[in-house]
């Protein structure tokens, strides 16, 4: 019989990601909940060290396998190694971050284990010991609950949504374990590293972000002095990705990212259905447009009704007064 919530840690360079930390602390709340126990799998290279950390997240045990197999990611090695303990050890609920990695992995798995699979959820909740999955659908026109039909069932909550948890004094069981990792189909030549440094739109907790409004790829100079003072991160509708003013790695939205900050400031965006899609979970929205009847002053907690090309620079010096 399934039982108990298994979480499938994320690893870059021997590093757990903070969207671990999130799906781990949800994990804990729903297993309260429902008087169940979470493990964690956690699968990389020099990472050992990092398992009885996850306890302070919510782990109970955690199955930890250090081995250079796992690093860099690989689909099907991956897939394999959860597959073979998830046979094993019979959990409910599998949950993963709706990362790039996650969604990978969570189809693959879904497939291999033969489970229901619910992604990009903002919300979960246990009823009579299954999984309750909420996420939006169809661009965030409606939002449904999801249960699955399997006894196991996948899920990936979408980054910055869920709340971590902290607790040091908590640490984790660790066992040690080496999962078949199947027939190996593909190797990775070569990585070509995002150079910028920047943090990742999707893990952002603030977000600066331009439209056809900005009119020119050289203006976006003071999205970027602006965020550079916020500590944000730059994003772009399609239409400025589309003129070759931003990078597509930039594009929030139904065919870009689909971002939850803390703070969004959307500035010369319309707001049209595509982009909302990929933003309208972000916790504060800001909105500078300055057509009053744009819809994007409508989703937005704050609205200003001005030109941007005054109004940013303008905060950008109150901010640098307030926060140096
Ligand atoms: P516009 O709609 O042209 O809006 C520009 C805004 O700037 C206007 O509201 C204007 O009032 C304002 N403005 C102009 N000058 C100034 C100024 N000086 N000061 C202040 N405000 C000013 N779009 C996405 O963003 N992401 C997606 O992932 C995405 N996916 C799509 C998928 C599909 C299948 C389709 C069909 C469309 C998709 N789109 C997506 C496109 C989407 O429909 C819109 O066309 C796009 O979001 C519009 O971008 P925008 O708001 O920058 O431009």
């Amino acid at each position: 019989m399934a039982s108990g919530i298994w979480v499938v840690a994320e690893t870059r360079g021997g590093e757990i990601r903070k969207v671990t930390h999130e799906s781990l602390s949800e994990a804990r709340r729903l297993a309260d909940s429902a008087g169940m126990a979470v493990t964690a799998v956690l699968l990389g290279k020099g990472v050992a060290d990092k398992a009885a950390g996850l306890g302070a997240y919510g782990a109970d045990k955690v199955l930890v396998a250090d081995s250079d197999e796992f690093e860099p990611y690989l689909t099907e090695v991956h897939a394999s190694a959860v597959a073979a303990l998830a046979a094993g050890g019979q959990p409910a609920v599998m949950l993963m971050s709706a990362s790039a990695q996650g969604k990978d992995l969570s189809a693959r798995l879904s497939a291999k284990l033969k489970a229901g699979l619910s992604t990009d959820c903002t919300a979960f909740r246990m009823e009579g010991g299954k999984l309750i999955a909420t996420r939006p659908m169809y661009a965030g026109k409606v939002v449904v609950e999801e249960k699955a039909k399997t006894d196991l069932h996948l899920a990936t909550a979408r980054p910055n949504v869920m709340e971590v948890a902290e607790d040091p004094s908590r640490t984790a069981a660790v066992e040690n374990v080496s999962p078949d990792t199947g027939t190996k189909w593909t190797e990775v030549v070569e990585v070509l590293a995002d150079q910028s440094g920047k943090v990742d739109l999707t893990e952002a907790s603030i977000i600066v972000s331009g439209g056809r409004g900005m009119k020119d790829s050289a203006n976006y100079k003071i999205l970027e002095e602006l965020a550079e003072v916020l500590g944000a991160t730059v994003g772009a509708s399609r239409s400025a990705v589309d003129a070759g003013w931003r990078p597509h790695s930039d594009q929030v939205g139904q065919t870009g990212k689909v971002v939850s900050p803390n703070l969004y400031i959307a500035c010369g965006i319309s707001g049209a259905i595509q982009h909302l899609a990929g933003m309208s979970s972000s916790k504060v929205i800001v909105a500078i447009n300055k057509d009053p009847d744009a819809p994007i002053h409508a989703k937005a907690d704050y609205s200003v009704v001005d030109d941007l090309f005054q109004v940013v620079p303008a905060l950008t010096e109150e901010f640098k007064k307030v926060l140096n």
